[in-house]
């Protein structure tokens, strides 16, 4: 947390133009870039969950406000009216039909999964501070080389504490 301000500041402090992209999630209150089309907004939510949080909750509340009105309900009566008692599935030679969403790629083996609002965060924080497109691929690479640089400094470090202890025994 202190990291992520720390380097926030930096960055601020190098592209003094992206302040007009400093805001605050409504919700938790923490301090994020946004898109400079959003610049100005107070009334967004952090790319770190409470955006994908609230737009879930808020989507589950329009459905429930629509299925509640006279419209809704007129439409869920017809729904229930048109649907087959009893409805087998067509089977499919070769077993059940394989669900892909189009977007999500098959995550690699050691690869560490990314929650995709988070690398969509950093993808374009990157692209407003290099004043570039950056792809999501080479977000992905970056983040796999940080991680392994935090992974081999982590280890460094109980290293240096095995050694330590072996020198100077408890
Ligand atoms: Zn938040």
């Amino acid at each position: 947390m202190l990291e992520y301000y720390w380097l926030l500041r930096s960055v601020l402090r190098a592209k003094p133009h992206l302040r007009a992209c400093l805001t605050r999630c409504r919700h938790c209150r923490i301090f994020f870039l946004t898109h400079p089309r959003n610049a100005g907004r107070h009334d967004l939510g952090c790319p770190f969950g409470c955006r994908q949080a609230h737009r879930k909750a808020g989507a589950a509340q329009r459905s429930a406000d629509y299925y509640h009105s006279p419209e809704g309900k007129r439409r869920k009566s017809d729904l229930n009216q048109r649907r087959p008692r009893k409805y087998c599935a067509p089977r499919l030679p070769g077993g059940p039909p394989q669900v892909q969403s189009p977007k999500r790629r098959p995550a690699q083996p050691g690869q560490a999964q990314w929650p995709p609002a988070m690398v969509e965060h950093v993808r374009m924080v990157i692209s407003l501070i290099e004043g570039r497109r950056i792809s999501r691929r080479r977000v992905l690479e970056m983040l796999a080389r940080v991680l392994r640089q935090l992974t081999i400094g982590r280890r460094r470090k109980i290293d240096q504490t095995v050694a330590w202890l072996n020198e100077e025994p408890p």
